[in-house]
């Protein structure tokens, strides 16, 4: 087992370490609270933690976060799966229904390849949204 690994003190699901810069501009609630140290991401959508701080005494919830965040609304068609270039899991059931191929992960590989994409700002798991989009289309 990682020594590195922290388990949400709510649900005891295991955290994705974050960077610091990605909770300060997820949050949206006064940074005046926010530790200088390690926090990580429960992803468990039945779960409200978003983050939680390495000692587990700090815990920000889906109402503390700017976006709403994919893993925590998995099922909702509407809440962004790709926060830099702003697609639903609608748009790529809609695309894939009309085209039977899904441009949309192209198009996402482009914006990378592009570097438009900035995944550790924009996406409350820090980090790109590429492997949620293929396990999704996986998944249709
Ligand atoms: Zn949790």
């Amino acid at each position: 087992m990682n020594t590195q690994s922290r388990y949400c003190p709510l649900t005891g699901t295991q955290g994705k370490k974050v960077d610091g810069a990605t909770v300060k501009s997820m949050l949206s609630i006064s940074l005046r609270t926010v530790q200088d140290g390690q926090y990580y991401f429960c992803r468990d959508s039945d779960c409200k933690v978003v983050y939680f701080s390495e000692d587990g005494q700090q815990l920000f919830y889906v109402n503390d976060i700017r976006e709403r965040v994919y893993q925590k609304e998995p099922d909702n068609p509407d809440v962004p799966i790709c926060y830099c270039f702003r697609y639903t899991p609608k748009d790529i059931r809609l695309q894939l229904e009309a085209t039977g191929k899904a441009a949309i992960i192209a198009d996402i590989e482009a914006g990378i390849q592009e570097g438009q994409c900035a995944c550790d700002w924009r996406n409350p798991q820090g980090d790109c949204c590429l492997g949620n989009v293929r396990r999704f289309i996986k998944h249709l």
